[in-house]
């Protein structure tokens, strides 16, 4: 649950901001639909009970070459797609991001639940971006490995990641990918003791890997002892890396973990934005992760669900098509993919684009 007591961190942070009318809108309906038998995307990485996505083959078995649902409402906003299979080589994902429709990519550079690291050469970022080019993709992250614990107290568990990490933004910034999403840490022991050691080790990592790709550290739904879930706590974790290098480095959230997180989306939503812009300043929001979520409101759980089908509701969603705060940010559907690759992303997307006011 996100602290109560506010530290406001970062004394530039702009106070002008237009406060948003305190109306709780209306709770939006939430379907709550069978479960269905279906491999799941889920980016969690670190609680035991969950397994990555990775665990289930995203390419082999699922075909791309499925008839398309039709034309896709009009959509003129930001950067709106999902998380896309790298399976072949990253240069295969710009065409599947089109196949869907989508106009922002989140790819993996490796497997994300082995330590194995691959190297991207030089040409094959060239052809990456020739296809990139070639694609509507306008927007492109990758998100880190699963194992990666920069805020572990072991030694070992510790330099791995740090060395696993800094071979992720290698990667990113050789293929040009405008940002890199990487969850905190587990601090295992200590809580503060586990900031500390996972600001250093962003810090060592950022130092000794300079480029274009801008880190996004994401909020978590705080199971266990991750760090992350609090606005503050975040807020946090990047004033303990020097300023310098905090200019790389922005936030993604994910819908589906901030409502585990107890941020109340369905019944506060413009009040969750205000509290962002007041402790983080939206002008470091650089993506968000669009999921429903599987579990009640404070579940402290991160299980992706359809939007519309799970405890979210559609209501948040096209809230957030809509809020010109959030304008200026990328959105990224990391929802279950079901039985081939395109047709639940294609569904997810032109509920999304629907939602925008200029469709209404
Ligand atoms: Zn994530
Ligand atoms: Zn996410």
């Amino acid at each position: 649950m996100a602290k109560k007591k506010v530290v406001k961190q970062g004394a530039a942070k702009k106070k002008a901001l237009k406060r948003s009318p305190k109306k709780s809108p209306a709770r939006a309906p939430s379907k709550r639909a069978p479960k269905k038998k279906s491999a799941s995307f889920r980016v969690n990485r670190r609680s035991k009970s969950v397994k990555p996505d990775a665990s289930r083959p995203i390419s082999k078995a699922k075909p791309y070459d499925v008839a398309p649902l039709g034309a896709m409402p009009p959509y003129a906003g930001p950067p709106l797609g999902a998380h896309i299979s790298t399976a072949g080589g990253a240069a295969a994902a710009p065409p599947r991001a089109d196949l869907i429709g989508a106009t922002a990519m989140q790819i993996f550079t490796k497997t994300p639940n082995q330590w194995k690291e691959p190297s991207i050469t030089a040409d094959e970022a060239v052809v990456f971006r020739t296809a990139l080019a070639a694609s509507g993709v306008k927007f492109t992250t990758s998100h880190d490995s699963y194992l990666i614990n920069l805020a572990s107290p072991d030694p070992a568990i510790r330099d791995r990641s740090i060395d696993s990490f800094s071979r992720e933004i290698e990667r990113c910034n050789i293929l040009h990918l405008d940002a890199l999403v990487s969850h905190p840490g587990n601090f295992i022991d200590d809580r503060a003791s586990g900031i500390a050691r996972n600001a250093d080790g962003i810090t060592q990592a950022l130092e000794t890997h300079p480029g274009p790709t801008r880190l996004l550290m994401e909020g978590t739904a705080g199971q266990g002892t991750v760090i992350g879930s609090s606005f503050e706590e975040l807020a946090d974790l990047l004033n303990q890396v020097p300023a310098a290098l905090r200019a790389r480095i922005g936030i993604c959230l994910d819908t589906c973990h901030l409502y585990s997180a107890g941020y109340d989306l369905v019944n506060d939503f413009a009040g969750v934005w205000t509290r962002f812009d007041d402790i983080l300043g939206l002008d470091r929001l650089g993506c968000l992760h669009l999921n429903d979520s599987k579990t009640p409101f404070g579940s402290h759980k991160d299980r992706h669900e359809l939007i519309g089908d799970g405890s979210i509701g559609t209501g948040p969603f096209a809230k957030i098509i809509n809020e010109p705060r959030l304008g200026h940010v990328a959105k990224v559907l990391e929802t279950p993919k079901g039985d081939d690759m395109v047709t639940n992303d294609r569904r997810m997307l032109r509920m999304l684009r629907g939602f925008a006011d200029a469709n209404a």
